[in-house]
């Protein structure tokens, strides 16, 4: 897969003594579009230009948005169980801290690379601007497939990683948390690492810990909850019964797997989910709680047996006629060929970035409404923010209080979207990024290019 990205980012090599300059230029334009389609940090860079356009952004802050701070590549050796040695690269990127410390989580994942997590830092920029949260937008990543380590290798890869990158990781610089293929435990053990360096235990290095290491109630189901609260005001505005609703989810991780089973309990019909190895579809619905039962005991949906549930592809997925589709999993999911073919009302978007620019465009056409990734799932990023003001503050609050404040900040920033994108005639997508953006513009203004 990663191969394949590679490739279609190779350079295109025109001969050019057969070509003429239109030619070579009409080439670089389409050279450029497959960049936009297939690299998620072009695609950040795309949604900027798109807003400034509308905004009419001063051109200096634009370029200055289009680039992050800093990115630290780093080697991470590890002494295998079996004697070997393997070395892994990972990666942490600071998008921007003008707003505050950096935030964002940290992903394993075999296809990881730089420009994906530069784009995702972008995002968690955007994402805490849009929520008014004093943070920056950071992320990292580790390019390892986390299922072909043992658990001591696991832990082993962690804290060497958090070693590697410490000199830009602290409460007061950027908060790492959680994100696809890591979870309560590699918080701990970036926790404890980061605390053995400085001699104290310094929980608010990161969030998503485990609750008995100064964690917080409601993190782990807290983007599905936002994703829930997102569409609930959605579908008040819009007059749609969400009880009625058919929907399908791509992704059963922390994520995708929280939503369906909020949608579930609500009374919803989860019509398919899927995981990386496929998803299973039955049109009456799925009994959610068996299948995430199946999950939790480390399996696949792809060997789940039920004779009523049909096994499907990730491709057919996200074109099943149903009424709201969210897609949890990853970036670049719904594609200029695959955009014609959605059959929904709603896309929700669980993942970052799994829309590109090309089928916003497709999607708008047709109508379907698209809720933009860093309004749906703020919930992550909103609750994370508040597991660092109660280390902060070493006074925990309890779940009652941590829903009502993300439901508060969360349907605030929804109504915000919805009547600019009504007031100015744009996608939810523009809107959210037109709030995000000015008020990072003002900041930039405001501190000043130093020195
Ligand atoms: P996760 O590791 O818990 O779950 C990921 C799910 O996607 C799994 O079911 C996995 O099998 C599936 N998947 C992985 N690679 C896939 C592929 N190539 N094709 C199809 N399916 C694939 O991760 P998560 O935390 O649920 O994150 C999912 C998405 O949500 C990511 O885009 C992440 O950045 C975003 N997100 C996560 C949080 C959070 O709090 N965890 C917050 C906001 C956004």
């Amino acid at each position: 897969m990663l191969e394949d990205k590679k490739k279609d980012q190779a350079k295109i090599v025109y001969p050019e003594a057969l070509i003429t300059t239109d030619q070579i230029e009409v080439s670089r334009i389409v050279e450029k579009e497959i960049l936009i389609e297939t690299n998620p940090f072009e695609m950040a860079k795309k949604q900027i230009d798109i807003v400034a356009e509308k905004i009419g952004l001063d051109p200096n802050i634009r370029e200055y948005l289009k680039r992050v701070e800093r990115s630290l590549i780093v080697s991470i050796p590890i002494m295998m169980d079996n004697g070997s040695l393997k070395i892994f690269e990972g990666y942490r990127v600071h998008h921007s801290t003008v707003r505050g410390p950096g935030k964002g989580g940290i992903r394993y994942s075999p296809d990881v690379y730089l420009d994906e997590i530069k784009a995702l830092a972008t995002w968690m920029t955007f994402k805490c601007s849009l929520l008014n949260l004093p943070l920056g937008g950071a992320k990292g990543g580790v390019c390892v497939d986390p299922r072909k380590l043992s658990e001591g290798e696991l832990e082993r890869l962690t804290r060497r990683y958090t070693a590697e990158i410490i000199n830009v990781i602290g409460p007061d610089i950027d908060i790492p948390a959680p994100d696809i293929n890591t979870g309560p435990q590699i918080m701990a053990w970036i926790m404890d690492t980061y605390s053995m360096h400085k001699g104290r235990a310094i929980p608010g290095v990161v969030t998503g810990k485990p609750i008995e290491i100064g964690g917080s109630v409601g993190r782990e189901t807290a983007t599905g909850m936002g994703l829930f609260y997102v569409l609930e005001a959605l579908c008040n505005k819009i007059n749609i019964d969400l009880k009625t609703q058919n929907i399908v989810v791509q992704g059963f991780g922390n994520v995708g797997g929280n939503i369906a089973n909020i949608l579930h309990e609500k009374g919803c019909n989860i019509i398919a989910v899927s995981d990386i190895t496929g998803g299973l579809y039955a049109k009456s619905g799925l009994n959610i709680k068996e299948l995430l039962e199946w999950r939790d005991r480390n399996n696949y949906l792809k060997d789940f047996q039920n004779k009523n549930y049909k096994f499907i592809t990730n491709e057919d997925i996200l074109t099943i006629k149903c009424d709201i589709l969210i897609p949890a999993a990853i970036e670049n999911q719904i594609t200029q060929s695959n955009a014609y073919n959605i059959n929904c009302k709603i896309i929700l978007e669980g993942a970052n970035g799994p829309t590109t620019p090309k089928a916003d465009g497709i999607l708008k056409k047709r109508g379907i409404i698209v809720v933009p990734d860093i309004l749906a799932n703020a919930g992550g990023v909103c609750v994370s923010y508040f597991e660092y003001i109660q280390d902060i503050h070493s006074y925990f609050w309890n779940l009652n209080r941590i829903n009502q404040e993300l439901e508060n900040i969360l349907v605030e920033a929804f109504e915000d979207v919805y009547s600019l994108s009504k007031e100015k005639f744009v996608t939810l997508r523009t809107a959210a990024y037109m709030i995000a953006i000015l008020k990072l513009a003002k900041a930039i203004e405001l501190r000043g290019i130093f020195p």
